[in-house]
Order: C-alpha cells, then structure tokens, then sequence
C-alpha cells in the first residue's frame, strides 16, 4: 500500500478578530510568507485559510530552491528569498528543512545545453554561482550511471527546503508574532466601502480590514472574477513520489537527467519526478484564456498531455458563476485540492533509475501524490496591487516555482499591501501585463 505526502499539522487560534489591519487569504507559503512579514513590520494580520496550512501546492512540491535557470524578472526577488531561507531559521528558532546541497543538471541534447548557456548569460549580471561543466564533469558528478552526457550544469548554492513542514513552521513563528491564524475557514468575498476594500467575508463572519492579499494559489483567478477583477490563469497536473530509503546517496542534491529527476530526502529515500508530461485538462478557465496561454503550450507541448476530466466540473478551473457570500460557496465544498495521483508513473520510474544505477536496486515507491500547479501565460507569477480595488494585492500564479521563491515573494506582497518600501522592484509582477493591448512578454517556463 502506497501512502501519501507528510504533512505537519499547525493551531488555529480560537475566535476570529473582528477588526485588523491585514487579511491574507490562503495558508501556502506565499500567504503565510506574507503574513510574517507583515506581522514583523508591525501590523495586526489574520491568516485564512480554507483547509489546513500547506494543504494545497505548498506542501506536494519537489522543494527546490533555485536560482539556477529562473526568468530573468524573478532572479532579484529569488535571491532575496535564499537569503530569508538562510536566516530565517535563526530568526524564528525553528528549522525549515533548508539546505544548500546545490543542484546538478546533465544532458545529451545540444539544444538543452544551449539553453542553459543563454539563460546563464543572461543572468550574468545577477552574478549567479551557476557554472556550465563539460562531459567529463558531468560523468564525474554522476557515478554509477556516467552516460554520454555531453555536458551539463551546476548550481552549488541552491538548494533545498522541506515543504512538509517550511510554510507550517512559518505560520507557528507568525503565531508567535500575533498573526492569528483560522484553518478551515473560507473567504467567500471582498467587502468594500466606497470602492476600496474595507473587510473580508467568512464562513465564520464578516473581518474588517483596510488590506488584503490573495495568495489563493489555484483559486485566485476564480474569486478575483467574481469581483469582476480577470486574472488570466490554468492548472497543470503534475504527479511525484517518493521512494523508501535507499543504501546509498547517488547524489548530495537534487539531480536532473533526460530520464528522471531525483531529489535526495533527508531518510535517505529519494523523491521522483518522472519524465512522464504534465497534464493538462481542458476546463472552462482553460477555454477561456486559451488565446492568451497558446504560444505557452506552442513552446512547451511536448511537456504537457491534453486530457478531457474531472477539473472541467470541479475546483478552480471550472465554471462556478456568481455566488453569494451568504452561503457555503464552493471553498468549502473543497477544501483541499487533491487530485488522484498517475500511479502508472511509478513502475518506469522506478525501472529507469534502477537501469542507471543498479546499487538502487530494491527501492519502492513509499508515498505518491499529485497536485494542480497554478500557471500564467508567461510563467511570472502576479504579485500585484488590483488597480479598480485599491487594498487588494494578489500573489499568485507561481508557475511550479513558487516554493522556493515563496519567503521574498511574501514579503513583496506584504510591502505592497501596507506601503512599506518593496525589497525589489514590482514591476515585473504587475497584473496589468495581462490587460488587453499590453505588451507581451514570453516566459521562462520549466525547471
Ligand atoms: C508536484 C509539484 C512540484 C513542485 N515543485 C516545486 C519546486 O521544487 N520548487 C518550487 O519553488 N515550486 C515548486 N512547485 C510549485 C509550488 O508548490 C507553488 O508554486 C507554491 O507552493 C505556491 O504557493 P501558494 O501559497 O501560492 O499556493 P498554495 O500552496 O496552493 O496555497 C494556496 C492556499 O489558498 C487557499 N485558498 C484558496 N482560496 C481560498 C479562499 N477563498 N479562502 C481561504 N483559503 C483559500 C488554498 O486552500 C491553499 O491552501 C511545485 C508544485 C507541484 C504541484
């Protein structure tokens, strides 16, 4: 029998504030980030979240912190989070699980290599410590299945944090600062006072507040639209394992190969992403945008496989109309988005990596689990305040990379959203990029 994913538990506090200065909807690591920050600078903070803290995205990902091969808008903001994962342990007493092991990508195909040469010269000026390695580096960092790689690259001060307990660890020290945090606990809506917000609805009762984030993760798009905002965004499929604990470590950090991506856990298994596609469902957000994320799957269709299912009728992606904030609204219906697992992944997962390193031999697939990684059309995510409702900043989007960036996205969110000075410029984020007629800038997606 396959389990699923760990998960660390957080407490909620008892009774809902009637009255603070910021509401952040969504407990993953973008809204309780967010939340920390803001509660450090001072203000008073309610954390809402409709299931449990990191139930969602947050807690189902590989845990790779990296700068290595990121969109040139977010290389700024990603390398002010790695240093909020250095030191916010010591600052909060508790540890997140990080740790730089660095990351090592090889390859056999020219193009691949190219890719992650240009990306490196266009960093250049963030000074990455990412450095290309030649064939024999690349054979030399892969004992026991040194195959004609032609080559690869390093990124030896990235690395790691464990998303199992990183954002529930986050939310106990946001605890600690006054945050006060309610599980199970949906927004239904935005309250607003002469067209700027001025509270939150719950299932539990009306928050006043002059602030809000919405760091709703897959959900975004869906409430901002019901408050006639339009974010465009979609959901990819996307399924993980992790193996029992292995006798050797074939690898000090996460490791990427044309045939699987093996990521070292700290019991000495490994967590496994096949090669297998992403999938993506058709829905009615999907239809919707279609026009704004087709030259995202022109350039990426190989990765995903189009499939017709369940997200067409419910969660994010499907069509849900105008509700009132009066009644349960479909927030409760679903509390956690947990999409089945592809178990058909396991078995030529497994067969490959034992095929290149037979040492392997024995490992079992322990644990197995997917989730809907929210996407935009450029894979940027939105870190934004909304213009037509002044007090709303939306922090969404991530595009399957908003773990790692998640402490400094956070915190962007919470400068905007009570004034203080942004720790780097916002620009790159804003919603207004999607506004028709504005200029469109094509993405990095990918790992
Ligand atoms: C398989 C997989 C692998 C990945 N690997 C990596 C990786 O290695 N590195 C990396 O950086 N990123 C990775 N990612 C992406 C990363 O997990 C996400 O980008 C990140 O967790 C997004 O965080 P979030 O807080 O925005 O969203 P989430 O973690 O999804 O949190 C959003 C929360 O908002 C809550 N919510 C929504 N609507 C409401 C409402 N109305 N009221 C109350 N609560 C609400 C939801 O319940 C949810 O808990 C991966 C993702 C997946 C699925």
């Amino acid at each position: 029998m396959v389990g699923t994913r760990y998960l660390d538990p957080v407490e909620s506090d008892a009774t809902l504030p009637e009255a603070v200065d910021l509401v952040v909807i969504g407990a993953g690591m973008i809204g309780v980030a967010a939340a920390y920050a803001a509660a450090k600078a001072g203000h008073s903070v309610a954390l809402l979240e409709k299931g449990v803290v990191a139930g969602e995205q947050s807690s189902r990902n590989w845990g790779w912190c990296r700068v290595l091969n990121r969109d040139e808008r977010e290389i700024p903001l990603m390398q002010h989070s790695m240093a909020l994962w250095d030191s916010l342990p010591a600052e909060i007493g508790a540890d997140m699980g990080f740790r730089r092991a660095g990351l090592t990508y090889v390859t056999k195909d020219p193009a691949q290599l190219a890719g992650w040469e240009a990306w490196l010269e266009k960093a250049r000026p963030y000074q990455p410590t990412a450095r290309m390695i030649d064939a024999a580096e690349a054979r030399r960092r892969t004992p026991g299945n040194e195959q004609d790689w032609i080559g690869g690259v390093v990124s030896p001060h990235d690395g790691r944090a464990e998303p199992a307990k990183a954002a529930p660890t986050l939310a106990r020290a946001a605890r600690g600062l006054g945050v006060s945090l309610h599980q199970n606990c949906a927004v239904r809506g935005l309250d607003t006072t002469g067209g700027r917000i001025s509270g939150v609805f719950t299932e539990k009762g009306r928050i006043r507040c002059q602030s809000v984030v919405l760091a709703g993760g897959a959900w975004a798009s869906m409430f901002l639209r019901r408050h006639g905002i339009d974010m465009p965004q979609s959901s990819v499929h996307s399924t993980v394992f992790a193996t029992t604990p292995a006798k050797v470590q074939v690898s000090p950090g996460p490791l990427l190969t044309p045939d699987f991506i093996l990521t070292p856990l700290p019991d000495g298994g490994y967590l496994v992403a096949a090669k297998a596609r992403g999938r993506l469902e058709l829905t009615p957000a999907g239809i919707r945008y279609a026009r704004q994320f087709l030259p995202a799957l022109r350039a990426n269709w190989k990765l995903v496989e189009l499939r017709f299912g369940r997200s067409f009728f419910e969660g994010p992606d499907a069509w849900h109309g105008r509700w009132s904030f009066d009644a349960p609204t479909v927030f409760e219906r679903m509390r956690v988005l947990d999409p089945a697992p592809k178990m058909s992944i396991i078995e030529p997962s497994l067969r490959e990596i034992v095929a290149a390193y037979p040492e392997l031999a024995g490992i079992q697939a322990a644990r197995i689990w997917a989730g809907w990684i929210d996407s935009t059309p450029d894979a940027v995510p939105v870190i934004s305040p909304v213009e037509a409702l002044p007090g709303l900043v939306v922090a969404a989007g991530f595009s399957g990379h908003g773990f790692g960036i998640g402490p400094g996205a956070g915190r962007l969110a919470a400068d905007l959203a009570t004034g203080a000075p942004c720790i780097v410029d916002p620009a790159p984020f804003t919603l207004k990029r999607f506004a028709p007629g504005a200029p469109r800038a094509q993405g990095r997606a990918g790992i």
